[in-house]
Parts: C-alpha cells; sequence; structure tokens
C-alpha cells in the first residue's frame, strides 16, 4: 500500500462516509481518473485493505457472472437468433436455467467465498500492488494476453485429465449435465473442478508476479472479466459471424467448447484452439473427417510399398 499512502498524504481528514472519501480524495488527487478516486477512497475507507479486496472481488464476480448471462437469456427468447444457436433445436428452459443459476450461485457462496479472503494476502506476499495510479494500459494488455495463455495451457491439460473414466465420474460428469450448454452453465459444476481449474486462472498470476515483480491488482480484475467473458461465451451456444473466432482463427469460441459438450470428448483447451489442434484432440464432424483421411492416405501409402 506504500504508493498509495504516499500519494494521499494528508488527504485524509477523517470523513465516515465513503462518499466524503472520495471527496476528499478527489480534492486533493487531481492528477488521477475517477477509476483510480473511486478506488483509493474504497480502500482508505474500508481501513482493511483484506476485507476490501475480497468484498470487491466477490461483488465482481457476481455482477460480471450473472450481468453477462443476461444478454444470452434474452438472445433464447427472440426467434431471429436461433439461426445463430449452434445446436439451434435445443433452447434451455427457465427451469433448467434456474436450476443452474442457483446450483452456481451457492457454489459462489459456500466454495468461493470462504477462500477469497487468502487471495490479497498471498498474491500481496508475491509482490502485487494495488495502490495507484494503474499501471500503463500497454502494460497490463500484455500481461493479460500472457494470462491467457498460461491459463489455457492448465485448463487443457487438466480438463483433459478429468476426462479420465475414474476422475469424470467422481468430479466432471457434473459440468456436463448440459449436452447444449448455455451461458450460466460456465461455472456449473463440483467444487473440486472450480477449485482446480480456477488455480488456471489465479495462478498464472500469482506464478508471473512472483518472477517479474509487476502485476497491479485492478490488471489481474481486467483479466478475470476477460476470463468470465470467455468462459461464458463459450458456453452461450451462440457463434455469431463478428464471434472473435471468425477474426482470431486460433480463438476458440463457442464452436469449439458447444461441440466438446455435444460429443463429450475432444477439444479440451479453453481460450485456443492451438493445443487441440497440436495434439489430435480436435473433436467434431471436421477434425473425424480429417483423422480418416489421414488414416486412409497411411493405408494406402503402405499398400503402395
Ligand atoms: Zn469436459
Ligand atoms: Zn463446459
Amino acid at each position: 500500500m506504500a504508493t498509495m499512502n504516499a500519494t494521499l498524504a494528508g488527504a485524509f481528514s477523517n470523513p465516515d462516509t465513503y462518499l466524503g472519501v472520495f471527496e476528499e480524495v478527489s480534492k486533493y488527487n487531481v492528477q488521477l481518473n475517477v477509476v483510480e478516486r473511486l478506488w483509493a477512497a474504497w480502500y482508505l475507507w474500508m481501513q482493511n485493505d483484506t476485507l476490501a479486496t475480497g468484498i470487491m472481488s466477490f461483488m465482481m464476480h457476481e455482477i460480471v457472472y450473472f450481468g453477462r448471462c443476461i444478454p444470452y437469456m434474452v438472445l433464447d427468447r427472440i426467434p431471429y437468433f436461433n439461426r445463430f444457436k449452434i445446436q439451434n433445436q435445443k433452447i434451455p428452459t427457465w427451469k433448467e436455467q434456474w436450476e443452474c443459476a442457483s446450483l452456481v450461485l451457492l457454489s459462489h457462496v459456500t466454495v468461493e467465498l470462504p477462500q477469497i479472503w487468502l487471495f490479497h494476502p498471498i498474491a500481496t506476499y508475491f509482490g502485487m500492488d494495488f495502490g495507484v495510479p494503474f499501471p500503463k494500459i500497454q502494460t497490463m494488455a500484455l500481461q493479460i494476453a500472457v494470462f491467457f495463455v498460461m491459463e489455457d495451457t492448465w485448463h487443457y491439460w487438466f480438463h483433459r485429465a478429468l476426462h479420465y473414466g475414474p476422475l469424470y465420474k467422481m468430479i466432471h460428469k457434473l459440468h456436463h449435465t448440459y449436452s447444449a450448454p448455455f451461458g450460466l452453465a460456465a461455472e456449473y459444476a463440483s467444487p473440486i473442478e472450480t477449485m482446480l481449474l480456477a488455480l488456471g486462472s489465479v495462478g498464472g498470476p500469482i506464478l508471473w508476479v512472483s518472477l517479474t515483480g509487476e502485476l497491479h491488482l485492478f490488471t489481474m480484475y481486467m483479466w478475470i472479466i476477460g476470463r468470465l467473458f470467455q468462459a461464458i461465451d463459450s458456453h452461450s451456444g451462440y457463434d455469431f459471424p463478428w464471434s472473435l473466432r471468425h477474426i482470431l482463427p486460433f480463438w476458440a469460441g463457442a464452436k469449439h467448447h458447444d461441440v466438446h459438450h455435444e460429443k463429450f470428448i475432444g477439444n479440451y483447451a479453453s481460450s485456443f484452439t492451438w493445443w487441440d489442434w497440436a495434439l489430435d484432440t480436435e473433436s467434431g464432424p471436421e477434425a473425424m473427417k480429417r483423422r480418416r483421411d489421414r488414416k486412409m492416405k497411411a493405408a494406402k501409402a503402405k499398400k503402395a510399398q
């Protein structure tokens, strides 16, 4: 907290409301943008950094997760958008969505909430900064790109392992309840799976900061928001002509993971297609055809010898 205390020295004249603190911070720190002021005022007002980060992280997760699912729930009810649905004969019912959302919320409260308080002390121990001002946008973008690559690698291997018979039955089967996924199903999983796969999202940045000494909590939040969008979009069941995968050919998008839910095998990575491509674990009819063609070619070559 050294940066913030140095920047804001003398700015705090004991106001007792959050807005009062915000006004004080704004008066003496005109160089900060509005988000940085709101951020600094939050930590000054809370007077407990672990609690401040914990509450903010939990709230952010809930707002982004459920907030991002709402537009897809609306699209499901508009027949025009059905043409963009990958398995378009399967529209989730309200009952299915309600049951799914309830379990996700229960898991957030019983699994995530007790552990969230550990993040601040662990991350700051390894050198994470949470003062103001925030880092440059280029720094954040580069780190977020690295976190996407790290998480995708983690996800590929652990997700693939979760498809091993006994582990699948014990842990991962719950996530495969919905063979035609929808946004809310992104975090519909057993607590063990949630913890295991969440380590890929949180462990990457912690490893990064322990190696480079450079990471800001705000960057971490931007990364988590990006990762939540990725997870929800890939479960949404919608592939639009303007979806990111049509611009970035190695971006997995919804198609990749939707096929995984439909076929229960292959396409194990989360954000990118390169692991499944390189290790020949791609799923779906095109991948099967490619595999068949390759086998036929090999058999022909053998005959010709
Ligand atoms: Zn799976
Ligand atoms: Zn899934």
